[in-house]
């Protein structure tokens, strides 16, 4: 059998060697071989940066999402293949779809949040300028822009493809290029992955690399451009994050290693109540999901002390019914660990924990009983509960056994339970099950501290509720010290670790055409033709129109009181209004400055403004009394064409001033406006 590949350097190169043999962790015959001899590392990187990363550079933010919604749909189309040939590395199909189609998900999750949130753009203004002089001549705004590197995964061997997708994503739509190096014992799973990464013909040359086999010198050829994001142990993350070239050049670095998590039920809970169902259901399927091999998985199970038979019972009773063996078999419910030397370390690992405990249920040195008797020479373990009924010894606080293993403990009260959360000294996720609000507020804010994320799950969101073991594109996915003190996903967040933040100071022009987006203080132009009547091509940031003036009659207030129901005593009652810490006497409503001044800039014919979907930002600044003059001024702020759709959005600084040219309301108005060629097509 060949070797697997390596995709460097623009091609798929063979390594010079025959490599070693990966196994099928159920029937141990070989699935693949894997080398490196012979693959330059550096020319790899080199090419990352050469290629990959100016050909990303050269497309905005939305068009780097909409090629990865297309890859998310493509891979779609293959998933087959790939739980499949998960099934070689353990996975039952239930597990295979939380690996494949999660990292699907996350493709299509930041697709659309980057079309959403960052500006069809390269460059990223972060937060609003910050005005630094008392004449507006002098700002400063922060920008965010790509590193000009590669973003280097090292990856652990249990979620083959999740974990390149979940790291991959944020990096591309960040317009960094991208190595991946996956764990040895799985790498023919994202082997297949990156094939068809490849074959889709989707991506940039270069923004996508894969080296087949052990990272060699690949960390000696980084430099201070480049990142590093790791998964796996601690004993690794802690030889990666000293590594000399990572210290001397600053390299950023990210780990997620594992991570002692736990779940607490709640001292309402009784074992008829629909919590404590819950709490057992979630360990069990903590426990068995992916064989355990999970950074997510519930490795401490704090219950009430006066609990602590039910529930190891009811945990035992429901740990029988997992069926352990070949995924490939549809009966199986729970498949073996990825390879022999994986348990070899969950035995070790249990020795260590059996100090402290007593096993009720699986025995990991017996044979086990599986679903079809042909497969003991796979990697197979019972599922395992320990008891340990003195929490405060060290050994389930300190050993992680990477498999269905799990250990459940007593606590006393709401202070114990969180100290003994603590005690995993950071963990990645921790879930509270409980429907007691104030034991479940109390636990979150005492524990939050040393966990990335934390689940509440009570009848209420369980419905609804995602699980304790699945992070989310969304969140925050890491957590502080033993779990590796880093940070992944967590939205548009995750995107920002792979660029460069730079405060720029300047003077206003020169920042709107640094960032595209007009900053205030900067020029604007009031056109001869009215903004609105442009389609989205001919609209420039600066374009302005300025409406009005208009007196506000009190008239119009009693009106819009009557009209709109909102009879407020500001604005209905003179004398009560006087009384007001604010108000001199009877004031407009804001809402009624808003509408007017809509009446003021709008140019009301059918054109290329097709909706206003919102205002952001509303702040009403100085009252408006009856016989006061307003006047409008909007200003074209931003303009984010839509990919491949026939309009976009252009977000208007409004400002209403009064007859002495003090603003009484600022806001965003936000449009959706044409494109020309789609008027063109009508
Ligand atoms: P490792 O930390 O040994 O390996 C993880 C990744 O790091 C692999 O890609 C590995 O490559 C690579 N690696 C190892 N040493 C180096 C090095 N010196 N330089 C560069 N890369 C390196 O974890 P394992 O996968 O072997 O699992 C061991 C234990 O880690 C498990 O038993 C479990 O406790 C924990 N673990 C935690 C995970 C988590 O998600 N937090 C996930 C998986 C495991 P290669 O495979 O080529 O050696």
């Amino acid at each position: 059998m060949e070797p697997l590949r390596s995709y460097v350097g623009g091609r798929w190169q063979l390594p010079t060697d025959e490599g070693s043999a990966l196994y099928d962790a159920s029937t141990g015959r070989e699935v693949a071989r894997l080398s490196t001899a012979g693959i330059d590392r550096a020319a790899a990187l080199d090419h990352g940066r050469r290629v990959g990363g100016p050909a990303l550079r050269e497309l905005t933010f939305h068009q780097r999402a909409a090629l990865l919604k297309s890859l998310a749909s493509h891979l779609r189309e293959h998933r087959e293949e790939l739980y499949e040939l998960s099934a070689r590395a353990g996975a039952t199909r239930a597990d295979s779809k939380f690996d494949v189609d999660g990292g699907i998900g996350v493709l299509f999750t930041y697709s659309s949040r980057a079309r959403r949130e960052l500006p069809n753009t390269t460059v990223y203004p972060e937060g609003p300028a910050e005005p630094l002089g008392k004449q507006g001549t002098f700002l400063g705004q922060h920008l965010a822009s790509p590193l000009h590197g590669v973003a280097v995964q090292i990856n652990a061997f249990n979620f083959p493809v999740w974990g390149p997708l979940e790291k991959l994503a944020p990096a591309f739509v960040a317009g960094v290029p991208t190595l991946i190096k996956p764990a040895e014992q799985t790498a023919y799973l994202t082997h297949r992955l990156v094939e068809l990464v490849v074959d889709s013909g989707l991506l940039p040359e270069g923004s996508v690399q894969l080296l087949c086999g052990n990272a060699g010198d690949l960390l000696e050829h980084l430099t201070e451009q480049d990142l590093l994001s790791f998964t796996g142990s601690a004993a690794t993350a802690r030889r990666l994050r000293a590594h000399d070239t990572v210290v001397r050049n600053a390299v950023r670095f990210n780990a997620e290693a594992d991570s002692l998590n736990c779940s607490v039920l709640g001292p309402d809970a009784t074992p008829d109540s629909a919590e404590f169902d819950l709490f057992v259901r979630q360990l069990v399927t903590e426990m068995t999901v992916k064989a355990g091999q999970k950074c997510t998985a519930v490795r401490r199970a704090f219950v009430p002390h006066n609990r602590i038979d039910e529930v190891t019972e009811a945990v035992r009773a429901r740990l029988a019914e997992v069926r352990v063996g070949n995924p490939s078999d549809s009966r199986v419910t729970m498949g073996p660990l990825a390879d022999l030397e994986q348990r070899e370390e969950v035995r070790r690992s249990l020795k260590g924990l059996l100090e402290a405990g007593r096993l009720v249920h699986g025995d990991p040195w017996q044979p086990v009983d599986l679903v079809d008797a042909d497969y003991q020479q796979g990697a197979f373990v019972p599922p395992m509960l320990l008891r340990c009924d003195d929490p405060e010894l060290a050994q389930p606080h300190e050993i992680e056994a990477f498999g269905p293993v799990s250990t459940v403990m007593p606590y006393r009260d709401v202070e114990h339970a969180a100290e003994l959360a603590r005690r995993g000294g950071g963990s990645l996720v921790g879930s509270v099950v409980s429907a007691d609000r104030e034991f479940t507020g109390r636990l979150v804010l005492e524990a939050a501290s040393h966990h990335g994320r934390m689940l509440v799950l009570n009848d209420t969101d369980s419905a609804e509720s995602t699980g304790h073991g699945s992070p989310l594109p969304q969140l925050v996915h890491g957590g502080p010290g033993r779990a590796g003190g880093g940070e992944e996903m967590a939205g548009i967040r995750g995107v920002l670790h792979y660029m460069q933040r730079t405060a720029v100071q300047a003077d206003p022009d020169t920042l709107t055409a640094l960032t595209g987006q007009w900053v205030p203080g900067s020029g604007r132009e009031v056109t001869e033709v009215h903004p609105f009547r442009k389609h989205l091509e001919e609209l420039r940031v600066g374009d302005t129109v300025v409406g009005g003036p208009r007196t506000v009659t009190d008239e119009d207030v009693r009106h819009f009181a009557e009209f709109t129901g909102d009879t407020f005593y500001a604005h209905t009652d003179e004398e009560a209004a006087r009384a007001n810490p604010f108000f001199e006497g009877v004031v407009a409503h804001g809402y009624l400055v808003v509408a007017l001044a809509a009446g003021l800039f709008v140019s009301p014919e059918p054109g290329p403004v097709l909706a206003n979907y919102g205002l952001e930002n509303l702040r009403f600044l100085t009252p408006v009394y009856p016989g006061d003059e307003i006047t409008v001024t909007l200003t074209a702020k931003r303009v984010t064409p839509r990919h491949n759709a026939d309009h976009g959005e252009v977000r208007w600084d409004a400002d209403v001033t009064n007859q002495h040219g003090e603003s009484v309301a600022k806001y965003d108005v936000l449009t959706l406006v044409a494109k020309r060629d789609s008027a063109e097509q009508r």
